[in-house]
């Protein structure tokens, strides 16, 4: 096992990653920002490094100064979190090539489920069902013409490199085709530098249905069931659920067993995540993301395992602790992301908190980096705390939930939490009946005016 392990991250991630390492024995390394030097993970790791001024790209996506950071402290591993470096194949290898383990997939496989057209050919082979679509990049327009005639239309034409939702555009018909192909492309050319394109069928009312998998690097990998993500503003969770209400326990063994299969087959090492569409009883993959999600703590209430203590087994080549047979799932979680953003509006809330009094009590989880007199700083992802709320069925879950809302208080600044007060009330929310745009829709309604 590794002696001392570099967080390359902040806020709640970091915080959630050295709670492990310390459960594991470990010692821990917190990198900063100047903006960051009195984070609570900086606070409660054993040794800290200043790696630069508050702009992300002058620190924490700074690989020079982390690589010189772990050579000074002597770490033995590197746990990138999610964002930041986390899906970032140069960083793994550079890491790696100082000797250091990167805790996560190997560089060649992040960078195959980087681009999304390798992924989802990779996914195909692997048996892993996809959108009906085109077989590969579409060059031309008369490629794209043909392309949406086989397809069917409405079609969606989506960016190779894409990411956050951005060089995707709808064609409806044949008259919108021409202009979303080359908006697509002129979009992904300016954001990602890369304007290859791919075409999709375009799916009406879809769920986001996300496997959780594991691989152990050795041609072995277990699944950890599913989380519902379809709660979502701009492409951004928002509310996620484990298990899914959509499915049953046969659907949810198929798709897991399909998920570990290829993972396995893949030679996959550690935590990674198989993103579909969910319609009709279909399910249609979208991407994979190759590390840790946000939305992780929901599975660990439903099975009770530490994702991230697996991680770093896996990575010091331990190990997974658990086999197929040992996972069960048990009652029902849900996380609520809350941000410092007004709830209504969306408009960012940085500042200070005046007075902080999170919910507790049996099921309940709040993993937050926040304390009060802490100045949350305007220069990174507004995501300050994460409710994860655990009940032996659904019922219970939601009655928790909205116990745990009316606790939570967070003086100062504006948060989402009264966003989450608006929906626990809501009849589809309690039924479970929702699709990708649900959440949009609710908010065009106004819930606050
Ligand atoms: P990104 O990496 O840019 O987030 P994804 O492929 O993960 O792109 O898709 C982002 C979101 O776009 C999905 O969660 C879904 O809401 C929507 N989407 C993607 N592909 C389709 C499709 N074929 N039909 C309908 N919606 C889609």
């Amino acid at each position: 096992m590794f002696n001392k392990i570099l967080i390359a991250n902040r806020g709640e991630i970091a915080l959630r990653v050295l709670r492990a390492c310390k459960e594991l024995g470990i010692r821990t390394v917190a990198v900063h920002s100047t903006a960051d030097a009195d984070a609570m993970h900086v606070r409660l790791a054993d040794e800290s490094v200043c790696i630069g001024p508050p702009k992300a790209s002058e620190s924490y996506l700074n690989i020079p100064q982390i690589v010189a950071a772990c050579e000074i402290t002597g770490a033995e591993a590197v746990h990138p979190g999610y964002g930041f470096l986390s899906e970032n194949a140069r960083f793994a290898e550079i890491v790696e090539a100082h000797g250091v383990k990167f805790i996560g997939p190997s560089a060649e496989h992040i960078r195959i489920m980087g681009d999304k057209i390798e992924a989802k050919r990779t996914a195909q082979r692997l048996g892993i069902p996809v959108v009906p679509g085109s077989d590969g990049a579409v060059e031309t327009e008369a490629d794209a013409v043909r392309m949406a005639e086989e397809i069917g239309y409405p079609v969606l034409i989506k960016a190779s490199a894409g990411g956050g939702g951005r060089g995707m555009k709808v064609a409806k018909t044949p008259d919108d085709l021409l202009e979303a192909y080359n908006n697509a492309r002129a979009e992904s050319k300016a954001a990602f530098g890369d304007d290859a394109v791919y075409m999709e069928k375009l799916l009406i009312t879809p769920r986001h249905i996300e496997v959780q998998v594991f691989g152990d690097g050795k041609g072995g990998a277990i699944h950890l069931g599913e989380r519902d993500c379809s709660l979502q503003r701009r492409h951004q969770k928002v509310w996620e659920e484990a298990n899914s209400p959509a499915l049953n326990s046969e659907q949810r063994e198929k798709i897991g067993a399909i998920c570990a299969k290829a993972v396995a087959d893949l030679g996959y090492a550690g935590a990674g995540t198989i993103e579909f569409l969910y319609e009709n009883g279909e399910f249609y993959f979208i991407e994979m993301n190759t590390r840790l999600q946000v939305e992780h703590p929901i599975t660990e209430a439903i099975t009770r395992i530490d994702l991230v203590n697996e991680q770093i087994r896996v990575a010091a080549g331990v190990g997974l602790s658990v086999t197929q047979a040992d996972i069960e799932f048990k009652g029902h979680a849900i996380e609520c992301r809350i941000n410092a953003e007004n709830a209504a509006t969306f408009a960012p809330s940085p500042g200070l908190i005046t007075y902080y009094h999170p919910p507790g009590g049996l099921g309940v989880r709040v993993d937050s980096g926040v304390y009060q007199g802490y100045r949350i700083p305007p220069y990174y992802d507004s995501l300050i705390g994460k409710l994860i709320v655990h009940g032996r069925d659904r019922v219970e879950c939601l009655m928790r939930l909205r116990r745990c809302l009316d606790e939570f208080v967070v003086d100062g600044i504006e948060t989402t939490i009264p966003l989450f007060r608006k929906l626990i009330d809501n009849q589809d929310i309690a039924n479970g009946m929702y699709d990708i745009h649900w959440l949009e829709h609710f908010l065009e309604t106004k819930p606050f005016d």
